[in-house]
């Protein structure tokens, strides 16, 4: 099977026309639904103007869950549909989903048996897709498992399980497997107009190809509006009267060095001093603490972290951890807009808590079909939803959604472990054997990672990665990992993929510009 961009920009050169499903956006949710149209057999293309998962879907808390907090706030129904989803994805994508454990440590005497009984909760709601059973610790047990924990006034402290994932490489697997299930896939690629028929009914698209300016035109039946925070842009192509559907929220995370938590397991901390949830969750290595959820007005592709939000992260952290992070301590701060489908009547100052969380599905009287809200645990279901909905609404044959029993591409039993590669799953040994054709392939990138050269390779010929950013971001994730050291590789990286892509100096040093341009907003100063 061939993941080439330019190949699959060609075939849509020449099938214009008869697409079942267009799609546009991919991220978590647009993967998502290409997945499940393609594995059904209908004839389905998806669009992302940029890279898979370049907007929200790679600025996640990495967590695979049914969300605690909504269970606080009584939202059974949404918390179960979660927890089971959660289930479907670890058995689904075991090389990407691992069953992570989390302490909550107890610093009154009410917090323990009150967790416990929350969590005993949480676990039976997941029935029999749990990943592991919660239970009350001691003192001295929560100390051995995060040697980092405050110890003073600490009373003891429950642990529960949830699911862990790398969020860009979950999207850059459900592309793979779309194409796998025969549906064309292209990164790059911005839809710029919605087509209607004499009738006013939705027919097609018209797009760019924003590496080479070339222009494309599809017609089909249902085209899906799954961009994420930009749905409202979409929406206006539709019908530019029609009110905003979205509010974005921000939430920030900050990477630090893993001795800041001192073991294996993650921390969650119920309430904050202003009421939220915030974690500290071991991932490749490093520790990843947040987030926030602060209203925001801009709609864009790099959201910037505050200030605020930077100091409120490491404040929180600091109250919880001995080894207090600084400033200089963050390897990578990211921020990231949440879709949350506003409410019907939305009036302002509504704090964004409050907006509903689940995901909206609407259908517009062109047949536009628009998904948004969410979240990518439940990607699955909402791919399943929208599929469905469209169905309904235009012509075409019924047949049943297969997700719930697809392995993902990659699907590797046991392939858990430290060991970076391991996130390739089932694509590890051609890896290897890539890095075995020739000495140089073996070469780390940058002394910071395990990261090879081979691996800027593979990204290239095997992950449609077109840009530096699109490996350094999201093939390997050292932007996240640790901000500095990728812009110290974008040289050799803009070399390897210059000699693959066939580019010459200027496209390097363009690129090389456009990163580390991009990079800052990633470094604390
Ligand atoms: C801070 C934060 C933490 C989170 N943590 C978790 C978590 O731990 N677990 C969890 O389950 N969920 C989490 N979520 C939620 C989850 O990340 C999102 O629900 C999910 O990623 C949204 O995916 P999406 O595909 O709808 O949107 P996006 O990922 O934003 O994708 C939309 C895509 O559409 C593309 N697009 C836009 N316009 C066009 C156009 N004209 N043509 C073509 N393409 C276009 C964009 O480039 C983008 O790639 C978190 C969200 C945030 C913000």
């Amino acid at each position: 099977m061939e993941f080439n961009r330019e190949k699959f920009i060609d075939q849509l050169k020449r099938n214009e026309s008869d697409w079942d499903f267009i799609i546009i956006g991919g991220g978590a949710t647009g993967l998502g639904i290409a997945v499940d149209a393609a594995s059904r057999g209908y004839k389905t293309v998806l669009l992302e103007q940029s890279d898979f998962a370049k907007a929200t879907s790679c600025r996640s808390t990495k967590l695979v869950h049914g969300g605690v907090r909504y269970l606080q706030k009584g939202d059974v129904r949404l918390v179960r549909e979660a927890l089971h989803e959660r289930g479907f994805l670890r058995k689904n994508a075991p090389h990407l989903v691992k069953s992570q454990r989390f302490i909550i440590g107890n610093y009154l005497w009410w917090e323990k048996p009150f967790y416990t009984i929350g969590l005993t909760f949480y676990d039976l709601l997941s029935g029999t897709m749990g990943l592991g059973h919660s239970k009350p610790m001691s003192k001295n047990e929560v100390i051995k498992c995060v040697p980092q924990i405050v110890r003073e006034k600490l009373k003891g402290g429950v642990s529960y399980y949830d699911g862990q994932f790398d969020d860009s490489r979950m999207a850059i697997n459900l592309m793979q497997t779309a194409v796998e299930n025969g549906a064309v896939i292209v990164n790059h690629t911005k839809v710029s107009k919605l087509l209607k028929d004499s009738d006013g009914i939705i027919s097609g698209i018209t797009a760019v190809d924003m590496i080479d300016g070339g222009s494309l035109e599809l017609k089909g039946q249902c085209i899906i509006n799954a961009t994420g925070i930009f749905v409202d842009s979409i929406i206006k192509m539709d019908n530019p009267e029609e009110k905003p559907l979205v509010r974005p929220s921000q939430g920030v995370h900050l990477v630090v060095d893993n001795s800041f938590l001192g073991g294996e397991d993650a921390i969650m901390v119920p309430k904050t001093s202003d009421g939220r949830v915030m974690f500290g969750v071991p991932w490749h290595n490093r520790v990843i603490l947040g987030t926030t959820d602060v209203p925001v007005k801009d709609f864009v592709l790099e959201p910037v972290a505050l200030d605020e939000e930077v100091d409120f992260i490491l404040e929180t952290a600091g109250r919880y951890l001995t080894k207090k992070p600084q400033r200089k301590d963050v390897l990578c701060v990211f921020a990231g807009l949440r879709p949350l489908a506003a409410p019907k009547k939305n009036s302002n100052g509504t704090k964004t808590k409050e907006i509903s969380r689940s995901h909206k599905l609407l259908v517009s009287h062109s047949g536009l079909v628009t998904i948004t809200g969410g979240k990518w645990t439940t990607y699955r279901r909402m791919a399943q939803d929208t599929v469905n909905i469209a169905l309904k609404t235009k012509k075409l044959p019924s047949r049943p959604c297969k997700t719930k029993k697809l392995k993902i591409h990659g699907y590797l039993k046991n392939s858990e472990g430290i060991e970076w590669l391991n996130i390739y799953g089932s694509d590890k040994d051609k890896i290897f054997l890539l890095q075995k054709e020739n000495p140089l392939y073996e070469k780390k990138l940058h002394e910071a990672f395990d990261f090879t050269v081979g691996e800027v390779i593979w990204a290239v010929r095997e992950e449609m990665a077109r840009t530096i950013d699109d490996v350094l971001s999201r093939r390997v994730r050292a932007l996240y990992l640790d901000a500095r050291a990728s812009v110290e590789m974008a040289p050799v990286v803009a070399e390897i993929m210059a000699e693959e892509l066939k580019e010459d100096k200027k496209w390097e040093t363009r690129q090389i510009n456009e990163f580390t341009e991009m990079a800052k907003a990633y470094i604390l100063s």
